[in-house]
């Protein structure tokens, strides 16, 4: 082990030796915790405050060796993290940061290019075009479509409603809401369903309309946007003067992955000019499954979508891709070039599409990713997570003890246990059964409220994720139900 003094008079970087046998280390322990992180807890057992307590408060005045760092590295910041790369990791949406995925990470860190213009990055703005491209092909959208890479789908999601102010006020670019108040009259509002992404809401407020300048659109029974509600909405705020500008559909809601009528949806933007957000942000990946897309006609109809590869297609967080037809409104709604920032080429300067200047090199790993795993590998891999979710929503729908609470269009279930008696706290018993999963560290899930009950939200995605780990799961699942009904028929007996 390499554990030399460090030259305290030097002023560059660790020196060639030193960091070859650093990154050769790290290559190692970035490869043992893949191979590993299966036997992991899935959720470290530990009290808020345990991390900082076995660090010191001070930094250090002198550098340390390399080894030294990794060592704590190992002993105490990798055990302590919530693994996410663990094959039972069904919380959220699960998520994989792949083999490639991982190698370009490590060589995007190693050139460091900043990919602000083209001119700062040749390469890296030409390739992120270029990999955009190859999504939307893999999407079967028009040509039209541009796309460009965010960090999130909460970033994609605000740019785009930017460019969508942009488009129906353009005078809030120069003048801001204030200043265009009294011609405007009434207020700016957008639409999305009451099973939309916070996201809308924080868009919202960002761009300055605030959050009851988002209509909350009502769902049928199956968490879809009723389009006839929509429609009226847009008359009402019509009738009271305000200035309806965007719709935002979602492609995979949050809670359930329902999928809003977007043709419908389309309907009503054509009619009425309002710009049309698709947020796909877990499902949009699974799009490039035919079968998949066929779930969400109307896509190509949208003015902007957004899906994130960092969800369920394999690429390292983070990673967002917003296509839009709207490209020139985006442009001219961020376009704003300081002089040292200039250059004469006829080219696509990613800095003029949101309000960040500098940007990683995000593309390696979407392009790598997707050349490695090739189109059909990644429409395999997600087909086999489709069928593992069709395969849990069987079994828990045949079980006694479990009703599954909302269709399973993609890979994620939305399940919860039922009461043994009639009048028992249900709620409680979810939560209780979510608790006890979680504390086991075989597995991790996440309650949610549907309709104002608790139910659980089974998401599988992860390429780790194998049939025996979805079995595994059900039989746990089955076992803590059995004795948390047991417990309550006790409770139930003792009161008696
Ligand atoms: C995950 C998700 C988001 C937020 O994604 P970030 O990339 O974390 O901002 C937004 N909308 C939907 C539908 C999502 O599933």
């Amino acid at each position: 082990m390499n554990d030399a003094p460090v030259d305290r008079g030097a002023v560059g970087d660790l020196p060639d030796a030193e960091l070859r046998a650093a990154l050769e280390r790290a290559v190692e322990m970035a490869a043992d915790y893949l191979a590993g992180v299966g036997e992991r807890p899935v959720l470290p057992n530990i009290e808020p405050g345990a991390v900082r307590a076995q660090l010191p408060p001070e930094p250090p005045q002198d550098g340390e060796p390399m080894d030294r760092i990794l060592d704590d590295y190992r002993e105490i910041i990798e055990p302590h993290l919530t693994h996410w790369n663990h094959p039972r990791f069904f919380s959220y949406f699960a998520i994989t940061g792949s083999g490639p995925g991982v190698v370009a990470e490590t060589l995007a860190a190693a050139t460091n290019v900043n990919s602000m213009l083209w001119r700062t990055s040749p390469a890296a703005v030409e390739l992120e075009m270029l990999v955009c491209d190859w999504l939307r092909r893999m999407l079967s959208l028009p040509e039209e479509y541009v796309g460009h890479i965010n960090d999130t789908a909460s970033s994609s999601t605000l740019v785009a409603l930017a460019a969508a102010r942009h488009r129906a006020f353009p005078g809030t670019r120069t003048e801001g809401w204030v200043g265009i108040a009294r011609e405007l009259g009434g207020l700016p509002v957008i639409y999305a369903s009451e099973q939309a992404h916070s996201s809308v809401d924080k868009a919202a407020l960002t761009i300055g309309i605030g959050t009851s300048g988002v209509r909350k659109i009502a769902c049928n029974d199956r968490y879809e946007m009723d389009p006839v509600a929509l429609a009226h909405a847009v008359a009402e705020d019509r009738r009271a003067g305000n200035h309806p500008f965007a719709v935002v559909a979602t492609a995979g809601t949050t809670s359930t992955t329902s999928v809003d009528p977007i043709e419908a949806v389309a309907e009503v933007c054509e009619r009425e000019r309002l710009w049309l957000h698709v947020d796909a942000a877990y499902a949009g990946s699974a799009a490039i499954c035919p079968e998949v897309r066929a779930l969400m006609p109307g896509l190509e109809r949208a003015d902007s979508i957004v899906l994130n590869p960092h969800k369920w297609l394999f690429v390292p967080v983070d990673c967002s891709v917003l296509l839009t037809r709207g490209y020139d409104e985006l442009r001219e709604a961020f376009s704003l070039v300081a002089e040292y920032l200039r250059t004469d080429e006829d080219v696509v300067n990613p800095m003029d599409l949101g309000p960040q200047l500098g940007r990683r090199f995000r593309s390696l790993k979407l392009w790598m990713v997707i050349r490695s795993f090739g189109v059909e590998g990644l429409q395999r891999r997600i087909r086999f997570h489709l069928e593992l979710a069709q395969k849990a929503a069987r079994a828990l729908e045949a079980s006694e003890n479990f009703e599954v609470t909302a269709p399973v269009p993609f890979s994620t279930i939305c399940f919860r246990m039922k009461p043994a008696a009639e009048g028992a706290d249900a709620d409680t018993l979810n939560r209780a059964l979510v608790e006890k999963i979680n504390r086991s560290g075989q597995a991790f899930l996440a309650p949610t409220v549907l309709d104002g009950r608790v139910i659980i939200r089974w998401a599988i995605g992860n390429l780790r994720t194998r049939e025996s780990d979805i079995d595994g799961t059900l039989e746990q699942l089955e076992s803590l139900a059995e004795e948390l009904r047991g417990a309550g028929q006790e409770s139930a007996g003792g009161q008696a």
